[in-house]
């Protein structure tokens, strides 16, 4: 747990940005202004754009849209892809490398229409394509007009229907690749290769020995459920090559995993990849492009080292590692340089949305203060408690005291159950015991060694900020793999934050929390905020959401999708900016719908019980139709907590 390095007198917005490591993982995107407010550059080749976050709240506020939002900024998502081509293209260039780039966005990562749109937008005078891994991606990404040149790069499990799909988006005129990701899989791209008389071109994807660092470490190795052995490779070859279709393998491919947090990875997979490619040519077939798969991390911790939720390298260290890598092996190796493709997706998208949120209040262990005036009879187990509580002061060994007090607790909850000891005594111990947890806090304040105990009651005695929200759907990974997302208020960033808590959502689940943030340089447990000021609202942003996290979520609790505003800046106005569309998040009738549910034959169904007791004289007509009504509204309201 660490101590605050800024004093509360000193604080500043400087201070607020190393505490929450807003330029660390902002990437250019986000600062702190001067008035204390969060503020997003959304082209960071036009810095002179700001947004000020404040703005965006009262916009949403005045458009009647309820929190939580997830708002996108589309300048952010274009402003990516032309980062990771430029940066191809730049570092190709200075290499003398001779082959090209052509990347591919990988929509897994997020398959809302408006990013997969502004993406192909974007990537147009790059010729940047798309990537589906399963039938129904494919299907979405068919109907998408990516530049003759741009890629198709099919990978995932195939049936002979994803097969035949592949051919049809070949026959639209589209330059697909089908990667192979099972052995099996070369008989049916040739069974239908010959019975529609069509060449397609083909992709390998290789299990790699390197292994990649990391959360998804488990994408390379031996045990890795994609891709085929070298042996398999070979056969691979021999197999098309006997079916007269040699020509047609084109690519070879290889993903290690997402969110590659060590650069040693990627240069080992590439060293490992090339040399493979380099094989395939000797062995006489032409291949043309090396895919390098995804895995191109971002700095969610702001530490750029190898922490699972952080990465070791930039955007350029990662190209430059790829394409020196490449050339260095296929020039020892005398073959030509394959165009690469690359297949980010976290990259891409992560920085162009975020969720904002507001606090509902606080909860507190100790907020319930009992009466501790002593009753006539007292029992011996709340007398020691105040005996101890009272002493502290002159405790010498407090380690003692506080077995001591966690002792008695437990006495008192077993007197209770044995009823010993009555609720009103229950509750006096309990708030004694917090007053002696809080006082030994201070005690050890400032001492060096502090037993793991005392250390864990930061944690026990800090608040929780009640947030209405629910972390299965809206940060699924936090809950599911440890995943640390930037988490900060919005505005006050120049004002000391005081109060250290962690974060709780709406769900009914123990799960629904957030406990895990990037405090400065360190992982800590308890997050600084600011106190909350009665009748003033109090948002806070949960960012770097746009991979994975908007896609990824469920319906825990029945608590849907998110409102979304799309944001766009206006150029010849630096302060300003327009939301471009509001999508409505889920209602209870869509949750419900999708639970099979019919929400018209409940209304309905409603309205009976109530009519029955309007005509048992048990209501009044006129109530009746009031609540009738109310029940609909409701069926068609947000699914989230109502705050205006
Ligand atoms: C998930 C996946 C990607 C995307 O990876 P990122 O780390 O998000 O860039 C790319 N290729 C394949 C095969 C994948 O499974």
């Amino acid at each position: 747990m660490k101590e605050h390095s800024h004093s509360i007198e000193a604080w500043d917005k400087d201070a607020a940005d190393a505490l929450y490591g807003v330029s660390k993982w902002g990437a250019g995107y986000f600062a702190i202004g001067d008035n204390g407010n969060l503020c997003v550059t959304p082209d960071i080749e036009k810095p002179h754009m700001q947004i000020d976050f404040a703005s965006v709240i009262s916009d949403i506020q005045q458009a009647n849209i309820q929190f939580p939002v997830v708002v996108r900024f589309h300048d952010v998502l274009r402003a990516q892809v032309v980062h990771l081509n430029k940066a191809f293209n730049k570092c190709i260039q200075e290499a003398n490398y001779q082959g090209q780039y052509r990347g591919v966005y990988p929509v897994k990562v997020n398959q809302m229409r408006e990013v997969v749109e502004e993406i192909v937008d974007a990537g147009k005078e790059y010729h940047y394509g798309l990537e589906a891994g399963s039938k129904a991606e494919l299907i979405t990404i068919l109907a998408y007009n990516t530049t003759p040149e741009a890629l198709t790069v099919l990978n995932g499990y195939k049936d002979e229907e994803f097969v035949n799909l592949a051919f049809l988006a070949q026959k639209l005129g589209r330059k697909v690749l089908i990667v192979v990701e099972k052995f099996s899989e070369i008989a049916t791209i040739i069974k239908i290769a010959n019975e529609l008389g069509e060449m397609p071109m083909i992709g390998l994807r290789a299990k790699m020995s390197v292994k990649g660092r990391g959360k998804w470490e488990g994408s390379g190795g031996d045990r890795a459920k994609f891709g085929l052995t070298i042996s398999e490779i070979i056969n691979a070859g021999k197999t098309l090559a006997d079916a007269g279709m040699g020509e047609s393998l084109k690519l070879l491919h290889f993903h290690i995993g997402s969110q590659l947090t060590d650069i040693r990875a990627v240069k080992e997979a590439i060293n490992e990849g090339a040399l493979i490619y380099a094989e395939l040519r000797h062995l006489g077939f032409n291949l043309e492009y090396v895919d390098i798969g995804g895995g191109l991390g971002i700095d969610y911790d702001g530490t750029k080292s190898t922490n699972d939720s952080s990465r070791n390298y930039s955007i350029e260290e990662y190209v430059a590692d790829v394409v020196y890598g490449m050339q260095e092996v296929c020039d020892l190796e005398k073959v030509p340089h394959p165009t690469l493709v690359s297949e980010s997706g976290r990259a891409i998208t992560a920085h162009h949305s975020c969720v904002i949120t507001e606090i509902m209040g606080e909860i507190r262990p100790d907020s319930a203060q009992a009466d501790l005036t002593i009753g006539h009879e007292e029992h011996v187990i709340l007398t020691n408690m105040r005996e101890l509580s009272e002493n502290i002061e002159l405790a010498t060994n407090l380690q003692e005291v506080f077995n001591d007090a966690s002792q008695y607790k437990e006495q008192a909850n077993d007197a209770f159950k044995f009823r010993v000891i009555g609720l009103t005594e229950l509750a006096q111990v309990e708030t004694l015991y917090w007053q002696i947890m809080q006082k030994l806090q201070l005690r050890y304040a400032g001492e060096e060694f502090v037993p793991e105990e005392i250390q864990a009651l930061e944690f026990n005695l800090s608040s929780q900020y009640l947030c209405n929200f629910s972390v299965f759907q809206s940060a699924a990974d936090t809950w599911a793999i440890d995943q640390i997302l930037p988490v900060m208020p919005l505005t006050r960033l120049n004002e000391a934050p005081t109060v250290n808590c962690s974060l709780v959502d709406i769900t009914c689940d123990s799960d629904g929390k957030i406990d895990q943030f990037a405090v400065g340089r360190e992982i800590s447990n308890v997050l600084p905020m600011h106190p909350l000021i009665p009748n003033e609202k109090y948002h806070l942003g949960l960012f770097l959401t746009g991979a994975y996290q908007d896609v990824m979520g469920d319906m825990h609790n029945l608590f849907g999708r998110l409102n979304e505003v799309h944001i766009f800046s206006y150029d010849d106005d630096p302060q300003d900016f327009y939301i471009e569309e509001v999508v409505h998040g889920s209602s209870v009738e869509n949750v419900l719908s999708v639970m099979q549910y019919n929400p018209h034959s409940m209304a309905i169904d409603v309205k009976r019980l109530i009519d029955k007791r309007v005509v048992e004289g048990v209501m009044k007509p006129r109530e009746g139709v009031r609540w009738t009504d109310f029940y609909e509204d409701c069926l068609k309201g947000y699914t989230y907590l109502k705050t205006q």
